[in-house]
């Protein structure tokens, strides 16, 4: 029985071997324990928090801060 916590992907879950530090599919930080309450993450496939709710998936919720809006005025 293996109790090391588990390293996953916020957006795809994808489980982190040995040393992986970031998502190869995502590029994002691998993530051992909930951003919220710290909580360590035992399942690889866990898409909610079970120390606070807070959910891991990164669909929903987050707010994303993409693309540019035209609010620049020329001249
Ligand atoms: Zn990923
Ligand atoms: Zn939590």
């Amino acid at each position: 029985m293996d109790t090391t916590t588990k390293r996953i992907c916020p957006r795809c879950n994808y489980s982190g071997r040995d040393g992986d530090v970031s998502c190869p599919y995502c590029g994002l930080d691998l993530i051992s324990g909930c951003p919220v309450c710290g909580a360590p993450i035992r399942v690889v496939f866990a898409k909610f928090c079970y120390g606070c709710g807070t959910p891991l998936d990164s669909s929903s919720g987050a707010a994303s801060v993409t693309g540019s809006k035209p609010e620049g005025s020329d001249g």
